[in-house]
């Protein structure tokens, strides 16, 4: 069998539709390192890791990583520890990277990806075969709206409900007078079918501000409530206070988070995500812990690139806690979209051809590896050179 010869990363900026931004977050979306791994028989595996600084676990549990961190530790660590691995050993894989550095799970999950679609494509089989088979042939997608202006943020839901998005996510944690007043103007524009959601990415100061806030936006109907506040403990605090469920996201990174928020009874919906756990191996185990503890699940990101969001689709596809709309992007390159706006964030995107939406959602699509193939000449056009922050 074929072996890993080489592991390179490569630093990309996708061209953003307009400014995304959360609470807590001061760097531009898409500016993420991708990984390229090669075997001795010719095959290409891609990874991403889009790495934020400004993202963390609760009370500095977990550190941000930035680009130029992940690619360190890759290169200098990661990369040697996998190379001359064989294809298909995803535990051998990370009991080599776990032995060689501790922490750092989005530079570990951008290796995995690359391995798991180096893998699937060696063994001819879509990866989500490699992770248990289809829970589900379509990914429902919810919208995401960053911090925007009220007028826009209405006129953008207006719009993508129209193109046949049923679930969107509001940016909040800001200012709780605006916060209730965003809720109520989207929810009056886009009538009584669509699910809302908001995310305060724990910007509310103490659990009473977040409940209060909460309670005054429950008549206007939410799905779920995300990350009100900083810490399980508070979480569960919010949880007990509201109707509406609520939503661990920055106070779940791994499947020990989860249990420590499944014995608090902090939350009854997690947040898993390809990156936080540090890949597609971690995160099915995350996914297994919240289904064991009866918590459902959506598959949330950093508004990945198309090579990366080729992981969180696989995951929401094949994990069976995750049962909830997933706010990941549409990925679409440039000659595909056409002027739609739902689940897209970027003008172009790095893969060969679009990622398909059917009434709201993505159709996983039936191929071998990790999914549409990586357009070469995209991530050549958008590769950035000098060295970065
Ligand atoms: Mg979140």
């Amino acid at each position: 069998m074929s072996r890993i010869v080489s592991v390179e990363t490569l630093l990309v900026q996708l061209p953003t539709r307009r400014v995304h931004k959360w609470t807590g977050l001061t760097e531009p979306i898409g500016r993420y390192l991708i990984v390229r791994m090669k075997d001795d028989a010719g095959h290409v595996g891609w990874g991403e890791a889009p790495a934020l600084k400004d993202w963390g676990g609760e009370f500095g549990r977990y550190f941000g990583e930035s680009p130029s961190i992940a690619r360190h530790v890759i290169e200098h660590y990661l990369a040697v520890a996998v190379t001359g691995m064989p294809h298909g050993d995803f535990a051998g894989l990370h009991r080599r990277m776990d032995a060689v550095i501790k922490g750092y799970p989005y530079a570990k999950a951008a290796v995995d990806f690359a391995y798991y679609d180096l893998s699937a494509q060696v063994l001819d089989t879509p990866v989500t075969t490699l992770l248990g088979g289809l829970a589900r042939e379509r990914v429902p997608v919810t919208h995401s709206i960053g911090l925007l202006g009220i007028d826009e943020a209405v006129n953008e839901c207006v719009r993508v409900v129209g193109e046949g998005i049923r679930t969107i996510k509001i940016k909040v944690g800001q200012d709780p007078k605006r916060d209730v007043e965003i809720v109520r103007a989207i929810r009056e524009a886009v009538g009584p079918a669509p699910d809302l959601c908001v995310d305060a990415n724990e910007g509310y100061a103490t659990p009473g501000e977040a409940i209060r806030t909460l309670r005054a936006m429950e008549p206007y109907g939410l799905k779920y409530a995300e990350q009100p506040v900083m810490g399980i403990e508070r979480l569960a605090e919010v949880s007990r206070a509201i109707d509406t469920p609520v939503m661990a996201d920055e106070s779940a990174w791994n499947a020990h988070d989860v249990v420590q928020i499944a014995e608090r009874r902090a939350a009854e919906i997690v947040s898993v995500y390809t990156t936080k756990p540090g890949g597609l191996y971690r995160a099915m185990e995350v996914a297994a812990v919240c289904k064991a503890a009866g918590i459902v699940c959506n598959v949330n990101g950093s508004v990945e690139t198309g090579i990366g969001n080729r992981a969180n689709i696989a995951l929401a596809a094949s994990a069976p806690a995750v049962t909830l709309s997933c706010v990941v992007p549409v990925s679409t390159p440039a000659a595909a979209q056409g002027g739609q706006i739902g689940g897209i964030y970027y003008t172009d995107d790095l893969l060969e051809a679009p990622m398909r939406l059917v009434e709201g959602a993505i159709e996983m699509p039936e191929v071998r590896g990790m999914g549409i193939a990586v357009d070469e000449a995209k991530v050549a056009q958008y590769r950035v050179r000098q060295a970065e922050a």
